[in-house]
Order: C-alpha cells, then structure tokens, then sequence
C-alpha cells in the first residue's frame, strides 16, 4: 500500500517541473506532473489527487479556469504557484478558492511549508470543523470558541464581538490567506464603499490587542491589498 500524499503539478516549463518534483519526492511526496490543463483534467479524474500545485499560464488554457472547473465539484486543495504577482492577480485566484498562491521565483523550503500548512488545514476542516467548545491554541494565544474568549498567556483579551468574530474566523483557516473581500462577506454579509476601512480599523484594533510588533512574527499576518493570514 502506498500511503503517500498525491501530488498533482501543473506545470508546463521543465526546469520548474523537474524541481517542483524532485522537491516533492525528496520529501516523501507521491507526484502527478501534467504540462496542460487538458491533461490535468485526465489525471485529476482518475487519480484524485491529495493537493494541486497550479501554474496559471499553460498552453492550452489559463490555470484559472482550470481552478473554477476543479471548484465547480471539489474541496482538493490547490496552491498557485504563478509569475503572476500583482495584487489582483492573487485576490482573483483566493476568491475562485485556490487556498495559496505562492509566486515564483520561490523558495523551496517556503513552497514545502505551505504544501504541508494547506494539507494539514484540509485535514483538519474534513475532519473536526467547527467544534462546539473546541480550542485553538497558537503559542500563547488561546481561543475558547464555546464561550467566545479569547486569551493570551492565561490573560483574557477583552475583543469587540466584531473583533472577536475576525479572529476566530482567521483562526478557523489558519494558514490560510483570506482576501478582504471573503474576510468582509462571512463578517458583514454584503459590503459597501466603507467595508475596507472598516476591516482595517477592526485589524488595527485586534493587532494591538494581540500585541502586534512591527517586523515581529506576530499571529496575524497582513499581505497588503490582498488579505490577512493567522500564522500556524
Ligand atoms: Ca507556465
């Protein structure tokens, strides 16, 4: 029997190809490589694999709307790996439901973390969810989502209900980067011109609250114009 994660890398350059692979073996993983998204769709389909490492700009089609195809009927997470950079670019991918998206040039022990990082949250949302007085705990800081606190070494963090419903939220997808836009939707329901700043003062709050310091590794990480992650 062969236990290992399945790997599906879409990629059409070699050299990239050959060390997104090699990387992945090396580190115990099983790989699928397709150099199009025609023979993704195939391989996807009859070896349903654990993790989808996408680029987004094959041959025959733009990764994107092989990542809506995957989405249409499937939880299989997928990280970008894309030259593509700007802002948009990631906040499109995130808000079609890829759950990273790494740009290359990358580094090797970065695209491992989040390989396991995205595994390891896929497992845990398939498997626990949200738990009725379930806990998070992320060093010093604790959240008892049964009663809506939240600690940090043992002190209570005194949090806005809103406030309080941003970090839980964050938490629950630890790992993950949310876009502002899916941040604002679960929080708010719809949005309006002020939605943003609204977001970013809660944030700034939450931050100071948590402790935040500049250039620290704090529990909540900021990519600017593109969302927030809880570290993990
Ligand atoms: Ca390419």
């Amino acid at each position: 029997m062969n236990n290992k994660y399945k790997v599906l890398v879409v990629e059409d350059e070699v050299n990239i190809m050959n060390l997104v692979s090699a990387l992945l073996e090396t580190n115990g993983y099983q790989v699928i490589s397709a150099k199009t998204c025609a023979s993704a769709k195939a391989l996807y389909a009859s070896y349903i694999p654990d993790i989808i490492i996408l680029d987004l700009g094959l041959p025959d089609d733009d990764g994107m709307n092989l990542l809506k195809d995957i989405r249409q009927n499937s939880l299989t997470p997928v990280i970008v790996l894309s030259a593509r950079s700007s802002e948009k670019d990631k906040v499109d991918a995130l808000d079609q439901g890829a759950n990273d998206y790494v740009t290359k040039p990358f580094g090797s022990t970065e695209l491992l973390a989040r390989v396991r990082s995205v595994l390891r949250n896929n497992r845990h949302s398939a498997q626990e969810g949200r738990l009725p007085g379930g806990k998070f705990v992320l060093n010093d800081l604790l959240i008892d989502y049964d009663a809506r606190r939240v600690f940090i070494k043992d002190c209570e963090i005194k949090l806005t209900q809103t406030e309080y419903n941003i970090v839980a939220l964050l938490s629950e997808y630890s790992g993950k980067m949310l876009t502002y836009a899916a941040i604002i939707k679960e929080i708010w329901g719809a949005s309006d011109d002020g939605s943003i700043k609204k977001l970013q003062v809660n944030m700034a709050n939450i931050r100071k609250k948590l402790g935040a310091k500049p250039g620290e590794n704090n529990y909540i990480i900021n990519e600017l114009g593109v969302g927030y992650r809880m570290n993990d």
